[in-house]
């Protein structure tokens, strides 16, 4: 489950929350009960491999695509 920091602009202690990326946008309340809390970015999804030009999986397309199944004609 992926971690977020959020700091308190309260308390401006920071603190971190683990939580489904699916909720990643919602506000997180301090550990001291402050609801004033802003995300931080995040410091572990970032890293590793700095170019981001993976090489594409060669093949695809169509397959079973709207064109090979009448429907577009
Ligand atoms: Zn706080």
């Amino acid at each position: 489950m992926p971690r977020y920091e959020f700091r308190c602009r309260t308390c401006d202690d920071t603190f971190e929350v683990d939580r489904p990326m699916a909720r990643s946008g919602e506000p997180a309340d301090c550990p001291e009960g402050h609801a004033d809390t802003v995300k931080l970015l995040s410091a572990v999804a970032v890293g590793g491999t700095a170019a981001g030009a993976a090489p594409a999986p060669s093949g695809g397309g169509g397959g079973g695509g709207c064109c090979g199944g009448g429907c577009c004609g």
